[in-house]
């Protein structure tokens, strides 16, 4: 799990800010850390980044949807690349001006100057199974509500056919590139064009069913595999199955179906391997015994208790864990953990047996302090 703080707690912001309160808590804090007032402060440089980068993501639409949906562990990694985020070059003058938004809208995927293919959104849903289709694999299907390509206008997003033309304003690119002057730089300022709303195209009929979006949400039955051997947590990723683009300008999105595995009657996981416990009582041990139960994989699990056995003692029955994943043939093993299972209840007949045998039951030495001792060395050797 991600160390890292919540980009809203950074900016000491509410989940719902407007922009306007993003921007004026992100100059805020910004002044407060920037290096230029607090120099040779490695505390507030790091304080100065982190409020950067959590306004980067926060101010950018997309990014901020995508960060309320997942959180700091949204698929696909970093939005900023494998590096992560590496920080941006703002003097305090670009604080009190504006001059710090183009900085931050220019630093997404490069899109400025190209239309942009805007994919659609990725989609995380959760899907429990038992702890038997983790053991053996299953086909599963579930139904999601999911924004796809409008069937009326086939993504088009116009009513008719002819309805849409080329933005006049940006020529189609949906992006406006000029070149401001602030203080002694000069900085190029790409900006979505405000007659298309970065679209590039103008559409005269928008199309009544999804209102000119071309999706609108649907339900749809999704199948997959659940590989056997599969650990709690796990994505998968259904490629192209997530949100459809707008306009179908762009591919789909992806969906991540997050498995959860319902916990057993007994076994615990660790690996591939499986551990349960096993109480037997203070005569199976004695003597030894044999212990059958049925088994995950259809066949009953056999454990053989050895004469002598001592409770904390654990039997490894080899190969019958569960599948290794990612590995073809192969299974872990079922590690038994010997306990001792005390009666509730007694009968008296049986206490006075007990009470009989009392003196066979001992280790054999006639004095306390040496089984005390005895203990005392076979612990410190194991
Ligand atoms: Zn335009
Ligand atoms: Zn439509």
């Amino acid at each position: 799990m991600s160390t890292k703080r919540d980009y809203y707690e950074v900016l000491g912001v509410d989940r719902k800010a407007t922009e306007k309160e993003l921007k004026n808590a992100f100059r805020s804090k910004a002044r407060k850390y920037h290096p230029d007032k607090n120099p040779d402060d490695p505390e507030a440089e790091k304080k100065f980044k982190e409020v950067q980068e959590a306004y980067a993501i926060l101010s950018n639409p997309e990014e901020r949807q995508s960060y309320d949906r997942f959180g700091h562990n949204r698929p696909g990694g970093s939005p900023f690349g494998a590096g992560g985020f590496q920080g941006v070059n703002i003097s305090v003058e670009d604080l009190f001006g504006g001059g710090f938004e183009s900085i931050f809208s220019s630093l997404f995927g490069g899109r400025g100057g190209r239309t942009r293919s805007t994919r659609g959104a990725d989609l995380l849903v959760s899907h429990s199974i038992t702890f038997e289709q983790a053991f053996s694999g299953a086909e599963e299907e579930i139904e999601i509500d999911i924004l796809n390509h409008c069937e009326n206008c086939s993504g088009s997003g116009s009513e008719t056919s002819d309805g849409i033309r080329e933005c006049p304003t940006c020529e189609g690119r949906g992006r406006i590139t000029r070149i401001e002057r602030i203080g002694p730089f000069h900085q190029q300022l790409t900006q979505d064009c405000r007659a298309c709303n970065g679209e590039g195209r103008i559409i005269q009929n928008p199309c009544n069913k999804c209102r000119g979006e071309g999706r609108s949400k649907q339900t749809k039955k999704v199948r997959f595999s659940v590989p056997p051997g599969i650990v709690s947590g796990t994505r998968l990723r259904m490629a192209g199955q997530g949100e459809a683009s707008k306009f179908q300008n762009g591919g789909s999105g992806n969906l991540f179906i997050e498995i959860e595995v319902e916990s057993h009657e007994w076994f615990e996981r660790d690996g591939s391997d499986l551990l349960m416990a096993l109480p037997m009582n203070y005569a199976d041990l004695v003597i030894g015994s044999n212990i059958e139960i049925p088994h995950l994989d259809g066949s009953p699990l056999k454990i053989k208790i050895p004469a002598g056995s001592s409770p904390g003692e654990t039997i490894t029955v080899v190969g019958r864990g569960m599948p290794a994943i990612r590995s073809r043939n192969g299974r872990g093993s079922v590690m038994v953990l010997l306990k001792l299972a005390m009666p509730k209840k007694v009968s008296r007949a049986t206490k006075k047996q007990l009470a009989d045998m009392r003196d066979d039951l001992g280790s054999g030495n006639s004095d306390i302090t040496k089984d005390i001792a005895d203990e005392a060395r076979n612990r410190r050797r194991s």
